[in-house]
């Protein structure tokens, strides 16, 4: 995606001029390989107004040649650390100038030896956000990657779905579902997978214990796949054995609040318009105090970023970003139920990315 880099560099130079800074450090790993398509595990970006040059050690010298050849930047490889030689670039650089880099993504000591290396004239600033706001809006060739990640995680899903039974440990069905992601074709799982079952599933992130399923017991499962970098975020929650009227109306209460949030998903709707669609349902079913989440997060080359779907989030969604729609309630001492999709931002709507069934499954 050659065009792309050259693209999103150029975007965020313009972010860089309004906050006349001129040069960010980049040291967070998404944000790198979104800026140079690097995907080795040690980099260090240095984009200035005339130049970008990416930082890496000898072991990644082929591979840094390969991915990153025709996107405008120099590569410099160096057997000190990173940050040093980073900020020694910038030694004989201009005069006094400011220089922006991720204070949620540094560590004070890095920041230390990076300033200590560049000497006193420049002005070192944290900014926050300023990559992964460009991350926002998804290019046709993400979109088409979080497609494919969310069709192979769909297929996970329906496959897992298969093998729920009553005797079967959460532990068994995570480990066959992390199996099934790589023998498909993913890197990973985007996220540890859940599985929580009974009076476990009434914790929103449970991990896979050893537990077994029974009978008349609720299972949510909560998977996601890394596909070519982007992420996949799904759940769906079966029940073992019929159940109970009860339980069949918490599950349509939420998969009527989940397909109300789907809907009122569209580019310019106010994020918090998003999350109030889902709560407005639970509410009018008494369950409101059971859903203790934020509706839904953005999703892309990591599985949580921006934008967030919550109660008092103003920020209007913005064509060709990827979030999820996964309100759940949760039932102390009795379980939880929560239907989970990824959804493409679209004008005017929406496309749902995710595929598999969401009618109650009695297995
Ligand atoms: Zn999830
Ligand atoms: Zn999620």
């Amino acid at each position: 995606m050659p065009g792309n880099i050259a693209n999103r560099v150029r975007r965020l130079r313009a972010e860089m001029r309004l906050a006349r800074a001129a040069a960010l450090l980049i040291s967070h790993p998404p944000n790198l390989f979104y800026l140079s398509n690097f995907t080795g595990d040690n980099g260090i970006l240095l984009v200035e107004a005339d130049r970008a040059v990416l930082f890496t050690d000898p072991r990644f010298t082929t591979q840094a040649g390969e991915e990153c050849s025709g996107h405008h930047l120099r590569i410099v490889i160096t057997r000190k650390a990173l940050l040093e030689e980073a900020g020694h670039s910038l030694r004989t650089r201009g005069r006094s100038r400011k220089i922006l880099f991720e204070e949620d993504k540094l560590t004070v000591a890095q920041l230390r030896q990076a300033r200590g290396a560049a000497g006193k004239r420049w002005l070192w600033k944290g900014t926050k956000g300023l990559v992964e706001g460009l991350r926002e809006v998804k290019d046709q060739e993400e979109i088409s990657r979080m497609r494919d990640a969310a069709r192979l995680g769909s297929s996970v899903m329906e496959h897992a779905t298969g093998l729920v039974k009553a005797g079967v440990s959460e532990q068994d069905l995570a480990a066959e579902i992390e199996y099934q992601m790589r023998k498909r074709g993913a890197e990973g799982p985007s996220f540890e997978t859940i599985v929580a079952s009974g009076p476990r599933a009434a914790l929103p992130h449970g991990r896979a214990t050893s537990k077994r399923l029974k009978e008349r017991e609720l299972v949510v499962l909560d998977l996601g796949v890394i596909l070519r970098r982007y992420c996949s975020d799904l759940t769906r929650t079966v029940h073992v054995g019929r159940a109970s009227r009860e339980v069949r109306r918490w599950y349509q209460a939420v998969l009527d609040a989940q397909t109300a949030a789907r809907q009122a998903v569209r580019a310019g709707a106010e994020a918090s318009q998003v999350d109030e669609a889902a709560r407005r349902v639970l509410r009018g079913r008494g369950l409101e105090r059971r859903f203790i989440h934020s509706t839904g997060h953005g999703l892309g080359l990591e599985v949580h970023e921006r934008p967030s779907l919550g109660r008092n989030q103003k920020a209007l969604l913005k064509a060709g970003s990827v979030v999820t729609i996964e309100p759940g309630v949760y039932l102390p001492g009795r379980g939880g139920i929560r239907i989970e999709d990824d959804v493409l931002v679209l004008d005017g709507g929406s496309e749902t990315l995710t595929s598999a069934p969401r009618e109650l499954m009695e297995l």
